[in-house]
Formats: structure tokens, sequence, C-alpha cells
């Protein structure tokens, strides 16, 4: 079951992957042992209430997996 919140939680984000298979995005935090699932839709929604958050992140690690999540 995928989480349904609708803001990024607290903890930094370690990886985001648009999964092939579900074709979900995929995040992995520093910890948090599980990874949270998004739709497209909702990761949109997410990066467009935390660009702040996201800009930081992507000073230190490039998310480039799948242009069409931004
Ligand atoms: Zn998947």
């Amino acid at each position: 079951m995928a989480t349904t919140s609708s803001h990024l939680p607290l903890n930094p984000i370690k990886g985001v992957y648009t999964c092939p298979d579900c074709n979900k995005v995929h995040v992995t935090f520093w910890g948090e042992e599980a990874k949270r699932i998004y739709s497209q839709h909702e990761w949109e929604y997410i990066v467009s209430q935390g660009v702040k958050a996201l800009k930081k992140i992507t000073e230190i690690m490039p998310i480039s997996d799948d242009p069409k999540v931004f």
C-alpha cells in the first residue's frame, strides 16, 4: 500500500527512480527502510509542493532518470 501523503517526508530523499515495471515513481529516503511509491501524478504534485526542498537535493544529486516526471 503506497502512502498517499501529499507532502515530502522530513527525511531527505536518497533516490528517485521511475520503475519500468509499474510505471510509478519509487522514492527512497534516508532513515527509512521502506521505499515509497508514488504515481507520476502524485509525484508531480509533491515536486510542485517541494520545489525548494528538491532544489537542495538536486544540488547534491542530479535527478534525471525520467524527464517526464518533471
Ligand atoms: Zn515498480
